[in-house]
């Protein structure tokens, strides 16, 4: 490991940041840790404002040209960069579990393909985009997607390289350039991805990546006038300071921000599938935003629902997320283990019942826990933990199951496990919810709109909502030949 330099699981990763295709270092550097033992794994160049000028600066210089590159070359060089992906799969998916912690046997075959597939389906998207012309007396009204300039997009810990590049490959092939700055605790699989963008031929400055703490880049960053389009996954609070800071300029933001989401159980349910997803949501140690962290289950089959989950969830395995045999690794930083407890601490305070779990594990393993006897207006039940803590609570009519799935500041996704077609028709109808989920889970097609209502985030991306956002949308009037009538 050296100021520039590291190697993780056998893979060489540059630390410093990559700005108009160079690499370029910081006087200062901050240590990245795995969560897996909390051993040191890189010194990480820390960026300032100065970096973040300077990478904004390559992205609007190179801009024109990328802007005017065919489409069909740009998603040529797109579809080159999912082959540099998909040749280093193996290295992104250890590299990723060393600096995340999360399941190595997740990233291997979902994450990382999903990865790659994010450049393939943004790149074929972006052939296909067209708005059909239409007359108004007899003048054709043609609509184009505009390239919008650079854009910023700052990505959280959780998911790092899938998150960032659900943004970068829609971002470029719109043909704009891209400053990324991935999260302090997990950056190295966006340096890779550098290096992936540079073999593949994008040209220098169409992709930078700037890292450091969010706190010292970030308003440089988000106020800067020549940036066109933020892009952000994160907290609210966060989200809350970007949203002034870019206000300054009107820059347009899509936010992509937490939720409390609810799984709502109803007595006509299978059983058995509806305890499946209530404990595919300790996937990830919980630290997954569409989490359905509410598990709202009818009175009639609660008793039942929570004998067969407890025998469910006691049989995950904890422990090392390189372990092929693992269901749940650790929590990303030590701060975030503390957060965790200090919500189910107080939960447990107000008179929560731990069902299993309810403490921290050995080193940043925490136990996964299930908590009953919640009320509804407490911390427990409001405010995203992010981490593998569920809450059961109970309800006797569809009313009530709307009333308290719709019952939080958030609307991120719900999902509901339910036999009657007609029930989930009549209940989806009145969720607020960006992705409502009937008898499955975290199904995600990169053609549908993803965000969330209220503090869950603004605007969608996803397919040709994706394009929305990242162009400047324009709308061509052209007069018939021989038009004289100027009414
Ligand atoms: P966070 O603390 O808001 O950080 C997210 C990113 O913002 C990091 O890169 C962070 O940098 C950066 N940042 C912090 N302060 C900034 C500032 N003043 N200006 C610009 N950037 C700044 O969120 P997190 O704890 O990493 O991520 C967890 C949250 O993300 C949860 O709420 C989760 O629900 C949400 N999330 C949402 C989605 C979705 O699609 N809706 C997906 C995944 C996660 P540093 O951390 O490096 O300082
Ligand atoms: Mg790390």
């Amino acid at each position: 490991m050296s100021e520039h330099r590291t190697t993780v699981a056998g893979v060489a990763v540059d630390t410093r940041h990559w700005i108009g295709g160079q690499r370029v270092a910081s006087p200062r550097t901050f240590t990245d840790a795995s969560p897996i033992d909390g051993a040191p794994v890189g010194e990480i160049s820390r960026g300032t404002a100065t970096e973040a000028r300077a990478a904004v600066a390559a992205a609007k210089a190179v801009f024109p040209g990328w802007a005017a590159t065919p489409r069909a070359e740009r998603a040529r060089l797109l579809h080159a960069v999912a082959d540099g992906v998909e040749k280093r799969t193996e290295e992104l998916a250890n590299v990723e579990t060393v600096d995340n912690g999360a399941l190595l046997r997740s990233h291997r075959r979902g994450v990382m393909p999903r990865v790659a597939h994010n450049f393939r389906f943004f790149a074929d998207w972006l052939l296909t985009l067209e708005h059909e012309d239409f007359a108004t007396r007899g003048h054709t009204n043609h609509v184009t997607w505009d390239p919008a300039g650079p854009c910023v997009l700052i990505t959280p810990w959780n998911a790092p390289l899938m998150l960032a590049t659900w943004k970068v490959a829609p971002a470029l092939a719109a043909g704009n350039t891209v400053v990324l700055k991935p999260a302090e605790w997990s950056p190295l699989t966006a340096s890779l991805l550098a290096d992936i963008a540079a073999e593949a031929g994008l040209p220098a400055g169409v992709l930078n990546v700037v890292q450091g703490y969010g706190s010292e880049v970030g308003d440089a960053l988000t106020s800067h006038p020549d940036v066109r389009r933020i892009s952000f996954t994160g907290s609210v609070p966060t989200a809350q300071h970007i949203a002034a800071s870019a206000a300054a300029n009107l820059t347009p933001l899509s936010l992509e921000l937490g939720g409390k989401s609810p799984l709502l159980v109803f007595a006509d349910a299978d059983l058995d599938l509806a305890v499946d997803l209530a404990v595919e949501q300790y996937d990830n140690a919980g630290q997954v935003c569409l989490a359905a962290t509410r598990l709202l289950v009818e009175e009639a089959v609660a008793e039942e629902f929570t004998r067969r989950f407890v025998a469910k969830a006691s049989r995950l395995r904890q422990g090392d997320p390189r372990e092929e045999s693992t269901d749940i690794g650790p929590t990303i930083h030590p701060r975030q283990v503390a957060k965790i407890d200090g919500f189910v601490r107080r939960a447990l305070a107000a008179g929560a019942r731990a069902v299993i779990g309810g403490h921290p594990g050995e080193g940043q393993y925490y136990a996964p826990t299930l908590l009953t006897d919640v009320r509804q207006d407490s911390e427990i039940v409001q405010e995203e933990v992010f981490g593998p803590v569920l809450t059961l609570q109970t309800f006797t009519s569809e009313d009530e199951a709307v009333h308290l799935a719709n019952d939080t500041r958030f609307g991120l996704a719900a999902t509901l496990a339910t036999g009657d077609p007609e029930r989930a028709e009549r209940v989806t109808a009145r969720l607020v919810a960006g992705t409502v989920w009937v008898n499955c889970f975290f199904v995600r097609d990169l053609k549908a709109p993803f965000g969330g209502s209220r503090h869950s985030g603004i605007g969608r991306e996803g397919g040709t909502w994706s394009f929305d956002f990242y162009c400047d949308l324009k709308n061509t009037v052209t007069a018939p030949k021989g038009w004289k009538d100027h009414g």
